[in-house]
């Protein structure tokens, strides 16, 4: 066969080619924005041309600070297209770790949107490597800016070429992107993604039995183009000439249901805090979401309680997803299996609610206390995967010893297995409940309370204990307009779980606290909690 290096720009020329007419939709702050993929094809190759005359070289990295938007597209194709390197820059991260990762990185441009100016604006004595701000605006003049020196992306556009050519004799593993992580504790870690691996990954999306995204979809990425290249889906739907919709820089519940609704997507992508809150707005507004075929939900357990809201109310199909910034992201995916269709709707739930199995292409194992654990859906272990998709290593950092091990990528995820080869994921390492020694999962406990109809969000913790070594406290936010007491949710999770698994107290509280990407800050309501048992 013949060795050809798999290479990014040959997505966005599949397009320009098979698709020319086929739409980027940018809902921007003036209003909706259309691009056909000729007109992103040819802007794409202007940025690039316009990126080499600003000095960018093989290999150099360059930084994107934005939200979701034709502009970005365009950045995730030109950046690769000449060989330089990607580096998706999170917006929600704290000044510190946001010039720790530019300095880290090495970005020698960085493309921000126009309202994110401040944020960058805070730290540019901090990146003094950074040679040139190209800002990413719909109005005509570039805004006031302490930044120095400016373009303004547009008229570089204008000046840049229509017809360059992309570098594409580049070894496929070159590197093509960038993410960082976040970590725990310590600065963010640094992930590439190699042109294969990107490649690869949207020919895993386009399967039949993964996300089957097609050219017939209009796909919406409502998770950040800066959150593992929103889960790739702009260069696989780039590539396969689906329609694109991008929500900009709003992401309300209100906004996003409007988009669907006007655009007809069929396929939207997100975290379940996303999905909550467009349940929330179902429930207040009248939205006809009918063109919906598939909504992905990924980056979190998605709870039972909303995958059947979403179902049996609004008769929207839910899919739930895993994935990690390691891993590109996509690593299972539920669907049941043809033969158990013919289970009781509550089994199937069963079945859907867990992360699901692995899509072609990549391998794993499951390490537990003594070797491989047993397909029983109880024994837990550490879901470990090997492939073409999955890091290698954090980008120069030492903390990739912990992480990647012989070969395999050690998730820091606890997991069970079913005998169907349906993965449940129980925990993190890191966020598992050691009591007494055996092992409680924490993300058990919260899919329970977040199914009682009066809770709106509920994280449990460990917390330190004298005798069991920890125990759990749960943290309940309540719904608005609802009211639930303790002994009421205890009532519900009593019969759902061993005695020694209940919470050893139920704390309300207003909000949980997140992360950037709008996961529950355990180690904050840790802290929070961790003189509970001594009081
Ligand atoms: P970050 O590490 O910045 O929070 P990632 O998206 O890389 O962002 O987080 C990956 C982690 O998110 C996984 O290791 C896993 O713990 C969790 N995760 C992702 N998808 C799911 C899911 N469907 N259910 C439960 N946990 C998930």
């Amino acid at each position: 066969m013949m060795n050809v290096p798999l290479n990014i720009a040959t997505m966005l020329e599949r397009a320009e080619t098979f698709f020319p007419k086929k739409q980027v939709i940018s809902r921007m702050k003036h209003g909706v924005v259309r691009h056909t993929y000729k007109e992103i094809g040819e802007r794409t190759r202007r940025l690039a041309s316009a990126l080499k005359q600003l000095g960018v070289e093989v290999g150099d990295r360059v930084g994107t600070f934005a939200w979701n938007h034709h502009r970005h597209l365009e950045a995730y194709f030109a950046i690769p297209g000449i060989g330089a390197v990607l580096h998706t820059i999170n917006i929600r991260l704290s000044p510190q770790h946001i010039s720790y990762i530019i300095n880290h990185a090495d970005d020698r441009v960085l493309l921000v949107d126009d309202d994110l100016l401040p944020l960058i604006e805070k730290v540019k004595d901090e990146i003094p490597n950074v040679r040139a701000f190209v800002i990413m605006t719909d109005e005509k003049t570039l805004p006031e800016t302490t930044l120095d020196p400016v373009y303004h992306y547009e008229e570089l556009l204008e000046k840049g070429n229509p017809t360059f050519s992309f570098v594409k004799d580049l070894d496929e593993n070159s590197p093509a992107g960038m993410c960082y992580t976040s970590a725990t504790t310590g600065n963010p870690k640094g992930v590439v993604y190699s042109h294969r691996g990107i490649v690869l990954h949207s020919m895993a999306l386009g399967l039949a039995d993964s996300a089957a995204l097609s050219e017939a979809d209009v796909a919406m990425p409502v998770v950040p183009m800066f959150h593992a290249n929103a889960w790739g889906l702009p260069f696989a739907a780039t590539w396969y000439g689906t329609t694109l919709v991008m929500p900009g820089p709003s992401f309300t519940p209100k906004t996003i249901a409007e988009l669907m609704e006007a655009e007809k997507v069929t396929l939207a992508a997100g975290v379940p805090t996303i999905w909550l809150g467009l349940l929330n707005e179902l429930e207040k507004g009248n939205y006809d979401l009918s063109s919906l075929t598939r909504i992905l939900c990924g980056g979190a357990a998605a709870p039972k309680g909303m995958i059947r809201a979403f179902e049996e109310k609004y008769r929207i199909p839910f899919i739930h997803a895993y994935g990690m910034t390691e891993t590109s992201p996509l690593v299972l995916l539920s669907r049941l299996k043809s033969y158990q269709q013919h289970l009781s709707n509550e089994e199937k739930l069963d079945i859907r609610a867990k992360q699901g199995i692995l899509v072609p292409g990549l391998e794993m194992k499951i390490v537990g206390k003594d070797g491989d654990v047993k397909w029983d859906g109880i024994e837990m272990g550490e879901l470990c995967l090997r492939g073409p998709w999955i890091a290698d290593e954090y980008y120069n950092d030492e903390r990739s010893q912990t992480a990647f091990r012989d070969g395999w990528l050690y998730t820091g995820d606890v997991v069970t297995i079913d005998e169907e080869g349906f993965i449940k994921i129980v925990d993190r390492t890191k966020d598992v409940i050691k009591s007494g020694g055996e092992w409680i999962s924490s993300v058990d406990l919260e899919n329970a309370l977040m199914a009682h109809e009066a809770v709106f969000e509920a994280a449990v913790v460990a917390v330190p204990h004298p005798q069991w070594q920890e125990r759990p406290i749960a943290c309940v936010v309540v719904k608005e307009g609802k009211t639930v007491t303790k002994e009421e949710l205890y009532d519900f999770l009593r019969p759902q779980f061993a005695k020694w698994w209940l919470p050893d107290d139920v704390v309300f509280m207003k909000e949980i606290p997140k992360t950037s990407v709008g996961k529950f800050l355990k180690l904050k309501l840790r802290e929070q909690l961790r003189e509970y048992f001594s009081n």
